[in-house]
């Protein structure tokens, strides 16, 4: 242990932040990978995993490793919040001067990390993986999330990166005004982008899984990315009051038309499919503007009710960390 007296013989602290869902079957694998990883790093390291209410032995298998490695913190969350509150509370605990965000799969490579450390000590804040490559991924996977990036790029007035995910290095005083945000949505990618700092990417290959199942499926993807839409901007809203507008525009002018056409030729009663096709439609848009609407009225009533993000079951930090300041205390620079 080193002394913390002796704080200008102290080695800056690096946390790596690892959300862990149902990982038994990687967990001891990836920590022994980047437990190597860390080891020739001229730092000190704090591992914080946090147990996002597992239902197998991942909760155990921490306390084991804990019990091996005095690098390791574990946060145990009182059941499973999902991956975005889970990675908060990380990022809540660590001490770090700097922290990174990895997942506990090994899609991340942690042999990635000292890059990713070198370029926050050029003096980046943001310092995040950018894959250039997706193996074992489908190809409608790989098309969806395509999309979702240039739309969101389109309709939202930040510029969320690319082929983008968690993996990446933060600065102390990012991490701080990450912490300043308490809204029940978050679409972290988004809010990475959002506090701005200096950012960068590194490039790397995402490799398939290495063991154990995905958590995302379709139906979770697809309200990700609602998830993302709506709390980054308004434009769907602004949309359907447009969408709104031209259908009142093309009614009104359908309206003369039909005057004009009954004074002229007089009315002999036909017109039913024009009818239903019109009465079809407007019901349409009418239900999808309300659909919209009612997505922003539940997220606000999400975020009025202004409750606790996620409750801990369990917090053991490690002995690496715990000689030094809380991370509150340290200077908002790097
Ligand atoms: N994860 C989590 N809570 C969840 C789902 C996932 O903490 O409810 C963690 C999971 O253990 C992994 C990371 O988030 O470390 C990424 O999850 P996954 O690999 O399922 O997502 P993908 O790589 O497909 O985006
Ligand atoms: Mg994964």
């Amino acid at each position: 242990m080193r002394a913390s007296i002796l704080n200008t013989d102290q080695r800056q602290l690096i946390s790596i932040v690892v959300p862990a869902f149902n990982e038994e079957a990687v967990l001891p694998h990836f920590h022994q990978k980047i437990s190597g990883v860390l080891s020739e790093q001229p730092f000190d390291f704090e591992i914080v995993y946090i147990n996002d209410g597992s239902s197998d032995n991942t909760l155990s298998i921490i306390k084991e490793l804990r019990q091996s490695d005095k690098q390791v913190t574990l946060i145990d969350l009182s059941r499973n919040f999902g991956k975005e509150i889970a990675l908060t509370a990380g990022l809540q605990k660590a001490a770090g001067d700097a922290v990174v965000v990895i997942d506990a799969d090994l899609q991340d490579p942690p042999e990635l990390i000292p890059e990713l450390i070198k370029e926050w000590q050029n003096g980046y804040d943001v310092v995040y993986a950018q894959r250039s490559h997706r193996k074992g991924e489908s190809l409608l996977k790989r098309t969806t999330a395509h999309f979702f990036y240039r739309i969101i790029q389109r309709i939202s007035k930040i510029t969320i990166p690319e082929d983008t995910g968690d993996f990446r290095i933060l600065s102390r005083r990012a991490v701080n005004a990450l912490n300043t945000f308490n809204e029940q949505h978050r679409f972290m990618k988004g809010l990475f982008a959002w506090i701005g700092y200096r950012q960068k990417a590194v490039q790397y290959q995402r490799d398939p899984r290495h063991s154990g199942e995905t958590k995302w499926n379709y139906w979770k993807l697809w309200n990700f990315a609602i998830d993302g839409i709506t709390s980054f901007t308004i434009a769907p809203l602004k949309i359907s009051t447009y969408l709104g507008l031209l259908t009142a525009a093309g009614a009104f002018g359908y309206g003369i038309y039909m005057v004009i056409e009954t004074l002229i030729y007089g009315n002999p009663v036909p017109g039913y499919p024009s009818l239903i096709v019109i009465i079809l439609i407007l019901g349409g848009v009418q239900l999808v503007a309300i659909g919209i609407l009612g997505e922003y009225l539940g997220r606000i009533f999400n975020e009025t009710k202004g409750r606790p993000l996620y409750f801990v079951n369990e917090y053991l930090p490690s002995s690496s960390a715990s000689s030094r300041q809380p991370a509150s205390h340290h200077s908002i620079e790097k």
